[in-house]
């Protein structure tokens, strides 16, 4: 446990990361590739937050662009990542790791409600929490909820999963002389406009001097790496 900088942390699983190859929905496979890394780091004894998006199911962004009203496309998007947040409690379980999925919308007969004393209580007892539904209002997204939670449940850092391995000054799929940043600051992210997470989020965490750990969720072991410290990805912090 003494390698380990960080105790307590807030994973954000976008909903991408979950669809593999597929293109759409849920890949079992991946999500078992998830829980083996999640267990490691569980049976390490490090406390794990889990805040899981629905982008690959529905966004409420593409729902209002093809005419619907917004707040009512994003509650769907909401919806979506509370089958995200299942699917991952199940891929969890099977991996032998307690898990309890917390849910922003009251849906009692599948998951828990979100309680911030409980969800405190169940991290400190080593279950992992999946918050589900996003912050439970519409016109926000899952980065913005992954850095509310990481500030109410006290973690130690917040960790950005994603297909790329940390933040660049440009696309780097668009730009092959795009540089990647080791380090940068909460505030050079809001300046420079990057495309890291949205400005909601970012200066969320900012406000509350949350370090947020961007790194590639494909690489092997990456989320235990960065964790004790290697150079994986970028670091934001003050
Ligand atoms: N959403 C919302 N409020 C929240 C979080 C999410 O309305 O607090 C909705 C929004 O429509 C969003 C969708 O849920 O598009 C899925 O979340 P997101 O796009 O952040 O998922 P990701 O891109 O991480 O897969």
């Amino acid at each position: 446990m003494s390698e380990y900088r960080y105790k307590r942390v807030l994973l954000k699983l976008s909903g991408e990361a979950l669809m593999g190859e597929g293109g759409y929905g849920i890949d079992p496979e991946v999500t078992d590739r998830l829980a083996a890394q999640v267990r490691e780091l569980h049976d390490d004894g490090i406390e794990i937050g889990v805040v899981v998006g629905g982008g690959n199911i529905f966004r409420g962004m593409a729902g209002a662009a093809k005419g619907m009203d917004r707040a009512q496309a994003d509650y769907m998007g909401m919806l979506a990542t509370v089958m995200n947040a299942l699917a991952l409690q199940d891929a969890f379980e099977r991996a032998g790791c307690e898990c309890r999925v917390m849910s922003a919308i009251q849906m009692n007969e599948v998951c828990e409600p979100y309680i911030r004393r409980r969800a405190m209580r169940h991290l400190e007892k080593g279950d992992i929490v999946i918050f589900a539904a996003g912050s439970g209002n519409p016109y926000f997204t899952t980065d913005t909820a992954a850095a509310l939670r990481a500030c109410e449940i006290d973690a130690d850092c917040l960790i950005k999963a994603t297909k790329v391995n940390g933040i660049y000054d440009k696309d780097p799929k668009e730009n092959a002389d795009a540089v990647r940043f080791d380090t940068i600051s909460h505030h050079e992210v809001l300046v420079r406009g990057l495309q890291v997470m949205d400005s909601t989020a970012a200066a969320l965490c900012q406000d509350n001097h949350m370090p947020i750990i961007v790194l590639n969720i494909e690489g092997d072991g990456n989320i235990k790496r960065a964790l004790m410290g290697e150079p994986v990805g970028t670091v934001v912090k003050e």
